[in-house]
């Protein structure tokens, strides 16, 4: 068994494995796919003091790191469910889709989130090559040229707002007739001169040359008629969703969206189980925001522990 016991090997997961690791504790990291979602991204030009790296290589470079240290890694497992001690300072239960368990102390829960598809032809092509889900990281890539947001949520409204200051031009789809965002965000959105709003509007297709994206097709839902626009990039912004199915028979107090809520050490609703990352409320889900988040939750588990 583990004095900590982290579940999820992304940039938080990692940090937190080895922040643990440095206080000389028994420490394991179990994880569905060592990396998380930055083995699904290119370029990365925002994780401080790294100028510009690929997805690929700074997941390398993590693992790389947590191997320095005495780590147990156990890659491609999935947590099924968690079982909280029954009484206080006990260990904790995680039971994976293997078959094995695992007990700690304190757990740390970085499972992440994802991003929601459309699930249209051309998304999944395109991934990385045009078709975009986060504005702060991929924004810049897009200088000068022409994009769509695909959501009038708020995530969508902002992400219209924040592109149209660096793009040439933002074309707003929303399946709906109305946006759902805030009013003083449609407020700041309507105000702008290079942003077009098209509501009740549903996306077909993302349309490529084989090589980059090249326009969008999306149905007139009112008319039944189907259109298209030329752009060279899309940012899909209809959701994130939280990586917490597998604790939804657990005490964990999740919010309304399914995240995991958390106090300033990083610990969740039950004494000893703490959670970083995009996972939990944490506000702006970032690399080095996760990063920093693992690092304070392994602390406060350390901090936990040694009160015990
Ligand atoms: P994740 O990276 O999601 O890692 C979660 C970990 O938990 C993975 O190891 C996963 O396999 C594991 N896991 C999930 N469920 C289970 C389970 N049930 N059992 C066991 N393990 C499980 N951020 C930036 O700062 N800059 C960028 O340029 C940038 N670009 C991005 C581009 C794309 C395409 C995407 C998708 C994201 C991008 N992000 C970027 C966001 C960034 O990747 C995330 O904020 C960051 O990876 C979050 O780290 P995390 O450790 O909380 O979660």
């Amino acid at each position: 068994s583990f004095e900590v016991l982290t579940i999820g090997g992304g940039p938080a997961g990692a940090a937190a494995s080895i922040y643990a690791a440095r206080k000389g504790i028994r420490t394991g990291v179990a994880a569905e796919r060592f990396g998380g979602q930055v083995l699904d991204t290119m370029a990365i030009e925002n994780f401080i003091s790294v100028q510009e790296t690929e997805g690929p290589k700074l997941a390398t470079a993590l693992e790389e790191h947590v191997k320095q240290y005495d780590v147990d890694i156990m890659n491609l497992q999935r947590a099924e469910a968690l079982v909280p001690s029954s009484e206080p300072g006990g260990e904790h239960e995680v039971r994976f889709a293997s078959g094995a368990s695992l007990r700690a102390k304190t757990l740390i829960l970085a499972t992440g989130a994802r991003w929601r598809e459309m699930n249209v032809p051309g998304e999944a092509e395109y991934r990385n090559r045009g078709v975009a889900y986060c504005p702060h990281c991929d924004g810049p890539l897009f200088k000068g040229k022409r994009v769509a947001v695909i959501g009038g949520g708020n995530s969508g409204v902002e992400a219209a707002i924040d592109l149209a200051g660096i793009v040439a031009h933002v074309t707003l789809f929303e399946f709906m007739d109305e946006l759902r965002a805030d009013a003083v965000l449609q407020k700041k959105l309507r105000s702008l001169p290079n942003v077009e709003i098209i509501s009740g509007a549903r996306t077909t297709e993302i349309n490529g040359d084989g090589n980059r994206v090249t326009g969008l097709s999306y149905e007139e839902r009112a008319s039944g008629e189907l259109k298209q626009v030329e752009l060279e990039g899309v940012f899909v912004q209809i959701g994130l969703v939280p990586n917490t199915e597998w604790l939804k028979d657990s005490p964990i107090e999740l919010s309304e969206r399914g995240e995991i809520i958390t106090d300033a050490h990083g610990m969740t609703s039950v004494p000893g189980i703490f959670a970083a990352g995009d996972v939990t409320t944490v506000p702006y889900k970032q690399i080095v925001i996760a990063v920093g988040a693992g690092a304070t939750a392994a602390l406060g588990a350390f901090d936990y522990l040694i009160r015990q």
